[in-house]
């Protein structure tokens, strides 16, 4: 039984390194400058929430960046409705 306790500790504390790393949410910014976007380079002067916006359909260079580094490339957020 002593053997099972030390168990159930040891997954108790794994499960908490493994919910630790999230942000919490007051860290709201920090999350949304983390967050992938998707752009075009060269052909788009926005950011995108997802790849399947259709205004992307067509592109094939499509990459993903960080909020943050989308705003300091000066791209605008997708206005498309659907994309957000
Ligand atoms: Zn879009």
């Amino acid at each position: 039984m002593k053997y099972m306790k030390k168990k159930m500790i040891a997954l108790i504390i794994s499960f908490a390194v493994v919910i630790s790393p999230l942000p919490t949410v007051s860290d709201s910014s920090v999350v949304e400058a983390a967050q992938k976007v998707y752009y075009v380079p060269g052909s788009s002067y926005a950011y995108h929430r997802t790849k399947n916006c259709w205004s992307l359909r067509r592109s094939k260079n499509i990459k993903a960046i960080t909020i943050k580094k989308a705003k300091q490339l000066g791209l605008k957020k997708c206005k498309i409705r659907g994309c957000w």
